[in-house]
């Protein structure tokens, strides 16, 4: 097919623009890294490209990126097939269900959300006969009192036990989702909150949890300050979501 050179202008055009928002992005990841001390290579960004096309992703891949974040089955399925030829890692990062979760095992580099033994055991028994070990954060509930968007903190030791007893589950550390409000330094406790929480289940269960995913557009800076190893980014690069 012939495309019109206009067509290929814009196509060109916005490729360009999220490329620059990217490294900007990148940037300040680094900065912040250093601030706090840390190596910047310790941070992972995972660029959240649900509800942007596929060629979106195709042209952050051409620039370098390499982590892309998904949250609908149906959506990231597409996708997948488009993209098959690209050296890119895939994270599921959205809310699951244990009906769906049977498609995601095995198709994920790490699945950041699971939240339930239901969850774990649906992914784990897939992973087992699909013959591979998925690895996996749990999502912990910090966003307050009435809300629950994950695991109790104080649930979350039982469902460790459980889950290091699932030999095709590799858990790789902890997720967690503040709500998004005007002040990031109002999160900052939040993530603290993670990094204790994840430092204390080190120490007792004797394992190493080394991945903190927290952190998005608006208060990612805080997040790898206060030692996110995988931040999870998507307006900052790609705009507003369709
Ligand atoms: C959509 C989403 C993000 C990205 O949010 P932005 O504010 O657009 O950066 C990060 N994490 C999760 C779990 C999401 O659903």
């Amino acid at each position: 097919m012939i495309e019109s050179d206009e067509t290929n202008e814009a196509v060109d055009s916005r490729a360009e623009r999220l490329a620059a928002n990217w490294r900007a992005v990148r940037e300040d990841i680094a900065l912040a890294a250093r601030n706090a001390g840390r190596d910047p290579a310790e941070v992972r960004l995972v660029a959240v490209s649900k509800r942007h096309p596929a060629s979106d992703i195709a042209a952050l891949a051409r620039a370098g990126q390499v982590d892309f974040g998904e949250n609908y089955v149906q959506e990231v399925a597409s996708k997948q097939e488009e993209l098959q030829n690209l050296p890119v890692h895939w994270h599921f990062i959205g809310g699951l269900q244990s009906n769906k979760a049977k498609f995601v095992a095995g198709r994920f580099e790490l699945i950041h959300s699971v939240d339930s033994l239901k969850l774990a055991r649906v992914l784990h028994n897939k992973s087992q006969s699909l013959g591979c070990t998925q690895s996996m954060l749990l999502q912990v509930s910090l966003c307050g009192e009435e809300q629950k968007c994950g695991v109790e903190p104080d649930a979350l030791d039982a469902l460790v036990e459980e889950v290091l007893g699932l030999e095709h589950l590799r858990l790789c550390g902890l997720m967690t989702m503040p709500f998004a409000g005007d002040d990031p330094e109002a999160v900052r406790p939040v993530f603290a909150r993670l990094r204790s929480l994840r430092d204390g289940l080190e120490q007792r269960f004797g394992v190493s949890l080394p991945e903190l995913s927290m952190g998005m557009t608006g208060d990612f800076v805080q997040a790898v300050e206060e030692g996110a190893t995988l931040v999870r980014i998507g307006t900052r690069i790609f705009g507003p979501r369709l």
